[in-house]
């Protein structure tokens, strides 16, 4: 699934196409599903017209800011895409929604398996209010992941993918970052030492920067905004490689399913 890297690349590739000043002259939905706020005859009526102000991003969702002082908000769960078309380009598969641009151009939400989410809000935070602090905000300190972590029981990864605890991180970044910090995936938080607290902020960091430095990750499914694949699958350095030697030490990297998501880790390095 995206997570913070994929959907802050795709943030970016709104930004650099100029899409950000344009207006929305129709939005069409294939799919009414996709709309989880309002009903979808009103969703595409009241999105009709408006221009895009600015684009955020919070922890995994997409904020577009519109000239009514709406939000559209899309979250693209597991297999979700936003794409920009020309004119002339062809048919998408999986289309659910379509935003036809006053330049002719269309963003095109596109979801094989039709988990991704769209919402028309007054206020943003009534989606991503209940979020914990973005994984790379200027809020989420050393100091701030310390006290969050100190009151928890929980094992580490599950509560690193928690986007209530800290927002952006998935499956694939949150197993990253713990190998980079050396701790194990199953560690109770309130036993994670002053030390390696701040070894994990920092290694949480660099992870996520070296992804977006690479574009994401894709396996099958992340595109970025033009449809082309990231580039980091090849800077991962447990997730998915079970039985491949550590970058470190050697030993086999194994997997245990935790909560239901593979989990990959280093015995050695993460003992
Ligand atoms: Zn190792």
């Amino acid at each position: 699934m995206p997570e913070l890297p994929e959907v802050e690349t795709i943030r970016g590739d709104i930004l650099g196409a100029g899409v950000v000043g344009r207006g929305i002259k129709e939005a069409q939905l294939l799919w009414a599903g996709a709309v989880r706020e309002p009903e979808p005859r009103e969703f595409c009526r009241r999105l009709a017209g408006r221009t895009i102000r600015a684009v955020a991003r919070r922890g995994k969702y997409l904020i577009f800011h519109l000239d009514s002082g709406e939000s559209l908000i899309v979250h693209l769960k597991m297999t979700g895409a936003l794409l920009l078309r020309g004119p002339a380009f062809g048919p998408e598969p999986y289309l659910r929604a379509l935003f036809l641009l006053d330049d002719g151009r269309e963003l095109r939400f596109a979801d094989a398996r039709k988990l991704g989410r769209l919402w028309l809000v007054d206020d943003a935070q009534k989606v991503v209010g209940k979020l914990g602090p973005d994984a790379l905000a200027a809020d989420f300190t050393p100091q701030v992941l310390a006290v969050r972590l100190g009151s928890r029981r929980a094992p580490l990864k599950p509560l690193l993918m928690d986007q209530e605890f800290v927002s952006g991180l998935g499956n694939i970044y949150a197993d990253e970052a713990l190998f980079l910090a050396g701790i194990h995936p199953l560690r109770p938080a309130h036993q994670v030492s002053p030390t390696e607290v701040a070894t994990l902020h920092q290694a949480i960091g660099q992870v996520l920067h070296q992804a977006m430095a690479n574009r994401g990750t894709s396996f099958s499914d992340y595109r970025d905004l033009s449809g082309e694949p990231g580039n980091n699958v090849g800077e991962l350095r447990v997730y998915r490689r079970r039985g491949q030697p550590c970058f470190r030490c050697q030993t086999p990297i194994e997997r245990m399913a935790l909560r239901g998501r593979g989990t990959y880790f280093c015995p050695r390095c993460q003992g």
